[in-house]
């Protein structure tokens, strides 16, 4: 079996523990045994007799669970540069979408581009994310906003996901704007997302998740909730993007529906706060997309006071988040949202990994979990997230093989 050895430090959460209170491992080492760890602690606790054929070199290095980037918005065509400097000239997300940019020009842009098209960018992104680190995606549909394209961009994911050694896991966000053909018939599209594209969604097993963007210019939170609780019957467990641009309430909706996990969160209210800790809704921030919209960031401190497990995503996207380095997030987790490093590890990896009901398998070194994890070139998690380099990952390990880097 594998064994890693001459690892500086071993920095990982660890389950049941508060949010930022990491085991470390000075002089460590960890053994896994295919796709599973076996063994960690420190390098000269080593049990003896293991097979000593399989032993690589750390080099030093720091060592980290595998990034979990548990927001993205994954599969889309085109960009969208030109609403970049249209937003730092002061026009407003709601202007530029109302005059037919925003997330419709990408719903156009992604219907046009074919099925292989998607799929070899979805590819090259996954690709060039593990270099980073990451280890597990979350990737949304929504640019469809057609039962087809709709299904198109789903079944990318589900080709992606055979094609690259990374989990994807899918989300359905059919309930993302309102098409434009439908702009006069809100109830009509409404009921094509629960009529149609959510049986079919569910029946194919083409998503794990059912998503809302609850949002004036998007859905209501009443939509929202008729929505999600059709989704709910199929199966789908829900997640939703709440609060991103005004206090919708959508923390409490997010926690009246028993929702996994809500998103943006930058205008939260303090009772949608105390309502998502007594759910258990995993609160994701994403701080790329604060950025971008020039939001005022979020005070994580407000959460993670009242209990609330704060995950960290990078939104991408081609509008407000036109970036997948979840490092960089991690970075503004810290500046922006007011998160220790430890904290925003934590984030991108534990609490990342219930964001996606995967916190039994994945987010932690521990005995059983599954093998991911990342060399990074820093002596430890507050320098590497403070000297901030294009990528300090010097190898990736996932699900107990190296998908990049060297060891
Ligand atoms: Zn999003």
């Amino acid at each position: 079996m594998p064994i890693l050895k001459n690892i500086a430090l071993l920095a990982t959460p660890r389950t049941g523990a508060r949010q930022g209170d990491l085991l470390q491992i000075k002089g460590a080492a960890i053994v896994w045994e295919r796709d599973k760890i076996t063994w960690i602690g420190p390098e000269r606790e080593l049990p003896t007799g293991l097979n000593m054929a399989e032993v690589f070199d750390a080099h030093g290095a720091l060592l980290i669970p595998g990034l979990i980037d548990c927001h993205t918005h994954l599969a889309f065509g085109g960009w969208r540069a030109e609403e970049f400097a249209q937003r730092n000239a002061g026009r407003t997300y709601l202007e530029i979408a109302q005059q037919g940019g925003g997330i419709m020009s990408t719903v156009r842009a992604t219907r046009d581009a074919s099925f292989d098209t998607l799929l070899s960018l979805c590819c090259a992104r996954i690709q060039a994310m593990s270099h980073l680190g990451v280890t597990t995606i979350e990737a949304k549909s929504g640019y469809g906003l057609s039962v087809a394209d709709e299904i198109k961009i789903l079944e990318v994911y589900a080709a992606a996901r055979s094609r690259t050694a990374l989990t994807v896991v899918s989300t359905f966000l059919g309930a993302h704007t309102i098409p434009g053909e439908y702009h006069n018939n809100r109830a009509g599209y409404l009921e094509l997302v629960i009529e149609q594209m959510i049986p079919e969604v569910a029946r194919r097993g083409l998503a794990s998740f059912c998503d809302c963007f609850v949002e004036m210019g998007a859905y209501s939170v009443e939509e929202a909730r008729t929505i999600l609780t059709a989704a709910r019957t199929f199966g789908l467990e829900l997640k939703l993007h709440v609060d991103q641009l005004s206090d919708g309430m959508g923390g409490k909706l997010a926690a009246d529906l028993k929702a996994i996990s809500a998103d943006h969160l930058e205008h939260v209210s303090d009772t949608s706060i105390a309502a998502m800790a007594r759910a258990d809704v995993v609160g994701v921030i994403l701080p790329i997309a604060t950025l971008y919209t020039h939001e005022q960031p979020l005070d994580a401190r407000r959460l993670i006071a009242k209990g609330v497990s704060v995950a960290v995503a990078t939104d991408f996207n081609p509008g407000t988040a036109p970036s997948y380095h979840l490092p960089f997030a991690m970075l503004l987790a810290c500046s922006m949202n007011r998160m220790s490093p430890l904290e925003v590890l934590d984030g991108a990896t534990r609490m990342a990994a219930r964001a996606l009901k995967l916190g039994g398998v994945r987010g932690t070194l521990e005995v059983g979990k599954q093998a991911d994890f990342a060399l990074i070139d820093a002596p430890s998690i507050e320098q590497w997230l403070y000297h901030f380099v294009p990528n300090a990952c010097l190898a990736t390990i996932k699900d107990g093989s190296l998908v990049y880097g060297r060891i």
